[in-house]
């Protein structure tokens, strides 16, 4: 054990602090243990109530460690309790894949819950949320407490109910999803979700740092945009550099002069770019040229069951009920020649780190915590504590392998896993898209090896298929989260053949190349070594990979290569690492400065929630209204119409109004961050020029839902039924699509709708 002193320094004096007193905690844990262990059940339980409510954190440690073993068969080690003890202080903690973390999360909620506190236990899939749900249940459960899980197919009745339970597991997008869909409401009585006082995040970076500035957004029907199928036609016969280029970094495509003439002569117009077509036309190409040329069947979409399903880039998963926003779903669509549905008008978006904002107390755990511990602090004002592992790592990190061009590279992975499998030893492979997991699963087929592909086409199975990756023989391929939170036992996951596995060197994984982030790369390292096992982890690059070409824009290195590619170099090496650092950083900047975009609208966004509260709990809609328009009011009260139903009425009036100018809000937010970009190029500062208009366009926005809610309350039909909102053609959309896009939505508008999205797929 030991080996963390380096990082007490880099976290701070109150990690240590805390990590020591932990320690004692958990020694005084144990030491009462043999007293509470003698508790009969029912005393066990008052125990652990009355100690987490007087925050007697030994005694609820001991109590926990006795009800886990007795009902849920496991002993929690001291790493485990002293993560619990973090987890109940505030912290996210870092501790490996395999050490437990599931019941860690479990006890720390079952404490929170003990003292009045609702918990919500996020995941970062469905599975993940049912499976924990399930497995922690008798622990949760035994001290009178009650717990559920969420998943996608739920409907709202069982939603509420669920959401009514003291512990509830559930994937961060449904709970977002169901935030927005609340926000839509006209009776409280609709709601879904009560509130929450913590959330205990799994997988704590990847929710809080990843995808933090994922938007959630809710989109209600609207009539398409799609391109004509002629448009589709001509789009699909122009080729790279003779008629359209694509940025350096592969997000936007637009147009040459030669393009364009071609566009114009098929389509038998004068001008793309006149004032007609700028707006219809123009916008229609674009998209077509979006997803033809920078949208690839397999790598950021698959077609199945005549739909087009989106692969979330950073899992390689089918994200289901994704779209892309305006129009370039149905231009996808169009171009595979599917029929295309509608499009959507966006209703509300908030972005994961303002969803996670809304709560009281967040805290979280994850096997690469101190990688992300500047993000943590910056964004959310979290800090780490690393936890040992309970068996010392006996994991074996190879130093990258580097060649010089990616053919190179991949028969160099292919030769190396075919070397590996020969031993019989499992190999596990980590690829950055489901092409490439295609392509490398086909090549090592042709070796004659026998390969599982894990990727979005078999999710369902996934993790039944990961389970098995530590077996005899095995060489699982899969993209960097497919299978997360799901163990990789040694030998099968019966470990019936742990022996053989444990002496043939345990799980071999092996990266197809960097990532843009060195965590992403010990995320996948993580899956090897678990609880003491032996492993191995090995890392390829080119000096064509991504990662390479970003963050080493312009600079080279002078390096002998082999006659197989391979560069043998420790410069090369730093300078990989170099590259990665500097990626790093490019991400971290673009977070912080989005998040300052998106920060405003959140703050707006809270000041319209609690208007929203009051609106729907208590009768202010109706009191206004009255107030400013008696004579209207006087005569309403005299047509017979009951309190309760002209008070229903006026909410529903003044909702409406608040709902439809927060969605034009936001478009109108888009369009203005847009122009700022060119404001920028003028010297102004963007952002404080975005937050004097947004915060101008938000008092106008209020002053104009209360003038319209008024007018509407002067001239609307009101009668037994209630207001006759839709006679006045006042729809009230209804939210269809949920979808989740890689960068805020709100950054995207006419021409740029593309700049914004493609950032999802890389
Ligand atoms: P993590 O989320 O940290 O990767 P899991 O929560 O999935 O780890 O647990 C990994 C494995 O360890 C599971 O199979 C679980 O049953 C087992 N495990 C965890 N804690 C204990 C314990 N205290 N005693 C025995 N087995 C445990
Ligand atoms: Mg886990």
């Amino acid at each position: 054990m030991g080996g963390f002193g380096w990082l007490w320094n880099m976290l701070g004096d109150t990690s240590g602090r805390n990590q020591k007193r932990s320690i004692a905690l958990v020694k005084k844990a144990e030491s009462l243990l043999d007293d509470v262990a003698a508790l009969p059940d029912e005393q066990l339980s008052e125990r652990g109530r009355a100690a987490a409510q007087s925050e007697d954190y030994a005694a609820l440690l001991a109590v926990l460690s006795v009800a886990s073993q007795r009902w849920l068969g496991m002993v929690p080690f001291d790493v485990q309790l002293q993560a619990t003890l973090r987890l109940l202080e505030g912290d996210v903690v870092h501790m490996a894949t395999g050490e437990g973390k599931t019941l860690v999360g479990a006890m720390a909620a079952t404490g929170f819950a003990l003292r009045g506190k609702r918990v919500h236990c996020i995941t970062v899939n469905d599975y993940l949320a049912h499976r924990d749900a399930q497995w922690m249940r008798p622990l949760v459960e035994f001290f009178g407490l009650s717990v559920a899980s969420i998943g996608e197919k739920m409907d709202s009745d069982s939603r509420r109910d669920a959401y009514r339970c003291d512990v509830v597991y559930a994937p961060v997008s449904e709970i977002g999803f169901d935030v927005l869909r609340d926000q839509l409401i006209v009776r409280p009585e609709d709601a879904v979700q009560h509130g929450a006082d913590v959330a205990i995040v799994d997988e704590a970076d990847s929710v809080l740092v990843d995808e933090a500035l994922v938007p959630l957004v809710l989109a209600g029907s609207a009539p398409g945009v799609a391109p004509a199928g002629q448009i589709t036609e001509i789009v699909s016969r122009l080729t790279e550099s003779e008629h359209f280029e694509v940025s350096e970094d592969g997000r936007t495509v637009f147009l040459n002069d030669r393009g364009a003439a071609v566009v114009e002569r098929e389509l038998g117009i004068s001008s793309l770019y006149d004032q007609e077509h700028v707006g219809t036309t123009l916008v229609q190409v674009n998209l077509a040229l979006h997803a033809e040329h920078l949208l690839h069947r397999d790598v950021h979409y698959i077609v199945r069951d005549g739909k087009v399903q989106i692969i979330d880039a950073s899992r390689g998963r089918v994200a289901d009920l994704q779209r892309w926003p305006d129009g370039v779903h149905a231009a996808v669509e169009a171009k595979e020649g599917l029929d295309v549905t509608e499009g959507g008008r966006i209703l509300d978006t908030i972005t994961l780190q303002a969803l996670m904002g809304r709560y009281p107390m967040v805290c979280g755990m994850t096997g690469t915590a101190v990688e992300a511990i500047d993000q943590l602090r910056q964004f959310y004002d979290l800090r780490v504590s690393v936890i040992e592992r309970s068996a010392p790592l006996r994991r074996f990190d190879e130093a990258d392998r580097i060649y010089a061009t990616v053919e190179d590279k991949t028969a160099a992975i292919v030769q190396e896993i075919a070397r590996i499998h020969a031993t019989g030893q499992p190999v596990l492979v980590g690829t950055h898209d489901v092409a490439e997991s295609e392509t490398l699963a086909e090549r090592l087929g042709d070796q004659g090896i026998d390969v599982v592909v894990l990727n979005a086409k078999n999710d369902a199975e996934e993790a039944r298929i990961i389970a098995e990756a530590g077996d005899v023989g095995k060489v699982t391929v899969s993209t960097q989260m497919a299978g997360r939170g799901t163990d990789i036992r040694l030998g099968g996951a019966d470990e019936s053949r742990r022996d053989e596995v444990v002496e043939l060197g345990g799980l071999a994984v092996i990266g197809t190349g960097r990532y843009r982030t060195q965590r992403l790369d010990n995320q996948l390292r993580g899956r090897a070594g678990r609880q003491g096992d032996p492993g191995l982890s090995l890392f390829f690059v080119s000096l064509d990979d991504d990662v390479v070409l970003a963050g080493g824009a312009g600079e080279s290195v002078k390096a002998d290569v082999a006659s197989d590619g391979r560069i043998d170099s420790k410069r090369v090496g730093d300078f990989v690492a170099h590259c990665q650092r500097v990626t790093e950083g490019q991400l971290l900047e673009i977070h912080s400065q989005t998040w300052k975009y998106n920060k405003l609208i959140s703050d707006q966004r809270a000041i319209i929630d609690e208007r929203r509260f009051d609106l729907l709990h208590t009768a202010v809609a109706w009191e206004e209204l009255r107030a400013h328009n008696p004579q209207r009011a006087g005569e309403l009260e005299a047509s017979g119409v009951s309190v309760e139903t002209l008070e229903q009425a006026a909410r529903e009036i003044v909702l409406y109004h608040l709902d439809y100018g927060w969605s034009e809000h936001l478009a109108l937010l888009d369009d203005v961050r847009e122009s700022i970009h060119l404001r920028a190029i003028a010297k102004e500062t963007p952002i404080d020029e975005f937050h004097r208009i947004a915060v101008l366009e938000f008092k106008a926005l209020r002053e104009k839902a209360v003038r319209d809610a008024r007018e509407t309350f002067a001239t609307i039909d009101i009668d037994a039924e209630g207001a006759h909102l839709d006679d006045l053609g006042l729809h009230r959309p209804s939210a269809t699509w949920t979808y989740m896009v890689g960068d805020n939505p709100l950054q995207s508008s006419g021409n740029s709708v593309i700049n914004a999205l493609t950032s999802a797929f890389r």
